[in-house]
């Protein structure tokens, strides 16, 4: 294999730029003008904006009024995790912070909570919120302090687990809280329809649907109840998201948003039988893997595995001299790779390491085989060793 040759298997961490988001963001950097402007050049700009808005509305079966654009999913986390709403004209406050143990740190972390104001949601040796304990920790929730807000996502960028979403609402609602759902791993993934799901608030990410990396949106259910803004300035977003409009990265977002919500079914069903495929490999390989979430719902491109014996770090760096890239499900942005949340927060040992593969709709059986030929030949030098 000579070293050019490389196979991406790493989608959850970001999506190859689609060639349709990639002729959009050209497009729209050669377009002179404000999108606040009012001539022509500015109105042109507007318009963009405004489809954009619309595409990405489209992909949550939400209203376009309802989408506010950020840089990304974190800075949309941040918008919406804060202690200051308003209701209309009415300040509001919420008093507590509830977030699940397996939340990416764009949710855990908590935006603008002060630390003592954050509480964690156990999940299930199955990788589920357990809504026994959120339950419980809402019944508990002092409302003298403000109302409850729960974040909980759809879908684990780890293990790829689906989330009972609907559930959760329930449990928030029958209390009297909020609920933010991140959708970054979701989208484009599993149909997602924001009424359905009852969710207050919605956090997409345009990078992982092979739209260009910084951009992202928050997206509400109406109107009326609206987070303090987090960037203040000119008053662009209607107010919560000040600073002119990235118009490139706005359309590329729109072109992957289009693409997203085109053929979901055929590309699950397609991406679906190459991650079985490849999970049937590995187990053929070897008796001593370990997959999680098989036994529950999953998005299909993901499949997160451990091999006893195997540390995260040392196995990205086999297979990554193989060609592969794939991830250790949690990496700092230094790179480093650190013990996995997730797999801690599901009681596994925490020297287990675990290995994700993430596929996408580019992905294709060569990849699988490829993956698999080097799957086995680290099994072999394992057991040399
Ligand atoms: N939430 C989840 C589940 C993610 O996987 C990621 C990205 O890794 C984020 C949030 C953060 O997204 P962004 O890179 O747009 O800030």
């Amino acid at each position: 294999m000579t070293k050019t040759e490389r196979t991406y298997l790493d989608w959850n961490a970001t999506a190859p730029l689609l060639p349709a988001a990639r002729e959009a963001v050209l497009a729209a950097l050669d377009s002179v003008g404000n999108p606040s402007s009012v001539h022509g050049e500015g109105r042109a700009l507007r318009m963009l904006v405004e489809a954009a808005r619309r595409d990405v509305a489209a992909l949550l079966n939400a209203a376009p009024a309802h989408v506010i654009f950020t840089s990304g999913a974190t800075e949309a986390a941040n918008l919406a995790l804060t202690p200051d709403y308003r209701m209309g004209r009415t300040p509001l406050t919420i008093g507590r912070l509830y977030v699940s143990e397996i939340e990416h740190p764009a949710i855990r972390e908590g935006g603008r909570f002060a630390r003592d104001a954050v509480t964690t949601i156990p999940v299930t040796r199955a990788g589920l919120v357990d809504l026994e304990a959120l339950t419980t920790l809402l019944a508990g929730h002092d409302k003298a302090k403000g109302l409850p807000m729960v974040a909980v996502m759809l879908a684990n960028n780890e293990t790829g687990i689906v989330q009972p979403v609907k559930s959760v609402a329930e449990v928030v609602h029958r209390h009297g809280g909020l609920l933010v759902v991140d959708a970054v791993q979701a989208a484009g993934r599993v149909s997602i329809d924001i009424a359905a799901l009852d969710a207050d608030f919605l956090i997409v990410s345009s990078h992982k649907l092979g739209g260009p990396k910084g951009a992202g949106a928050l997206i509400s259910r109406g109107e009326v109840l609206m987070p303090a803004p987090l960037i203040r300035g000119g008053g662009q977003e209607k107010g919560h998201r000040s600073g002119t409009e990235n118009p490139a990265a706005l359309a590329g977002f729109a072109a992957a948003a289009r693409a997203a919500v085109a053929d979901l079914a055929g590309r699950n069903a397609r991406i679906g039988a190459l991650r079985d495929a490849l999970e049937s490999g590995m187990r053929a390989a070897t008796n001593d893997v370990v997959i999680h979430g098989a036994d529950v719902e999953r998005i299909a491109n993901t499949s997160f595995f451990s091999l006893p014996g195997l540390k995260s770090e040392t196995g990205q760096i086999a297979f990554d001299l193989e060609g592969i890239a794939l991830s250790a499900g949690s990496a700092c942005s230094s790179g480093k790779v650190g013990q996995s949340h997730v797999l801690t927060a599901m009681g596994f040992d925490a020297a287990l390491g675990g290995l994700r593969v993430s596929l996408g709709p580019a992905s294709t059986e060569a990849d699988v085989a490829r993956f698999l030929a080097a799957f086995s030949r680290v099994m072999a030098r394992r057991r040399a060793a």
